[in-house]
């Protein structure tokens, strides 16, 4: 067993807080000087950048990933008597945003060995109600999004990108959060590019969708005091802009070297008994988290832990079953989440893991195989 101090956690943003801290503390200083901590120039100067490095349109800043969800479907008037689609086992913020807006979330199902929405499953929840389909990018690999495309065209439903785990994950259609009618970004602070709190953003190619949406996340105003729509406070802190914009200069380098980190633990995985990979690791996957699944699922976490080693579970339960959602007999199939959520778990895969770290955690991998 190693001691405390040896102990590597799932996660550390110390770690990238403490060899940036003079660039980090530069840009909090110039917003502490200059007096202005809303609606100042920092948002747009990093809603131009992040679009740019994208190759959005457009990109409007949010106070949350949360608020972007919500804020997005409002923005497409989405309201009471509306149904939106969304996968039974990603983050709650998917379901949640739908009931803010007054509509109800129909769950489904998801592929048993990648954990992505199955687009097989999509069809037959469908009605008349149907207005918007959540395709999230799950772990940073794509979704099967040429399908779902191909069905929500078909049946004249939206698309909303989820690229809360997918910030720069290229696909074979272009830039993740550039591919359907809208997408969503989280920057909290463990996704890929994090903020020192909460902030989001939306992406869209619509400019009529991006003036409404920009109405709504500051009080329906398109000038000071005149209201227009009903909005809400969703704007992103100066600072956090601020934040963002320098740390768009690394998310590249960040993300190679997560899936650098992750390639390595999967040559590991390849030839140990009893473990396999619990999602699509493939040659642009950004590896916002790493997947891996075993029947023994709880023994593995043990045996993670006395060996010093963080692990996590994303997520534990599909939402339609949590104590949240479950009395509200949402409509959908999550039968593969459900038996899927049972053997999964998250190995870590921050890049500020040490080489020694890394080679500790592939060791303890090929322990657990042969125990
Ligand atoms: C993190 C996350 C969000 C939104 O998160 P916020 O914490 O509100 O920024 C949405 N969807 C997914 C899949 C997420 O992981």
């Amino acid at each position: 067993m190693q001691d405390n101090d040896d102990f590597i956690p799932f996660f550390d943003l110390s770690r990238q807080g403490a060899e940036h801290i003079s660039e980090w503390m530069n840009e909090i200083e110039r917003i502490v000087r200059s007096g202005k901590f809303q609606s100042g120039p920092e948002v747009p100067g990093f809603e131009k950048a992040f679009a740019e490095w994208l190759g959005a349109a457009d990109v409007v800043g949010c106070a949350s990933g949360t608020d972007a969800l919500e804020v997005a479907l409002r923005a497409w008037q989405i309201g009471p008597g509306d149904e939106v689609i969304v996968p039974a086992n990603t983050w709650v913020s998917d379901a949640e945003a739908v009931l803010f807006t007054g509509a109800t979330p129909v769950f489904a199902d998801v592929l048993d060995e990648t954990g992505q929405l199955d687009p097989a499953g999509l069809e037959p929840l469908i009605t008349e109600k149907t207005r918007v389909i959540i395709a999230v990018h799950m772990y940073g690999s794509v979704c099967d999004l040429g399908s779902i495309m191909q069905i929500a065209r078909r049946h004249n439903i939206l698309v909303l990108e989820d690229c809360a785990h997918a910030i720069g994950l290229k696909t074979q259609w272009g830039m993740a959060g550039t591919l359907a009618d809208a997408a969503v970004f989280s920057f909290y602070p463990t996704k890929n590019l994090g903020a020192f709190g909460d902030a989001g953003c939306i992406a869209s190619a619509d400019s009529r969708f991006i003036d409404r949406v920009r109405l709504i996340r500051d009080h329906g105003q398109p000038v000071k005091d005149t209201h227009l729509i009903v909005g809400k406070t969703s704007r992103m802190d100066e600072i956090q802009a601020a934040i963002l914009f320098k740390k768009l200069l690394y998310v590249d380098q960040w993300n190679a070297r997560r899936r650098d980190i992750a390639m390595s633990y999967a040559t590991t995985i390849e030839s140990i008994q009893g473990i396999q990979m619990g999602f699509d690791l493939n040659q642009n996957a950004v590896v916002h988290l790493f997947i891996l699944r075993t029947s023994e699922r709880d023994e593995f976490i043990q045996f993670m832990k006395k060996r010093g080693i963080g692990t996590a579970v994303h997520y534990p339960l599909p939402i339609p079953i949590t104590p949240a959602f479950q009395s509200g007999n949402y409509r959908g199939v999550w039968s593969v989440a459900e038996r899927r959520a049972k053997t999964i778990v998250s190995l870590p895969v921050f890049p500020e893991l040490t080489d020694g770290e890394i080679g500790r955690i592939n060791d303890a991998l090929v322990a657990f195989g042969q125990k």
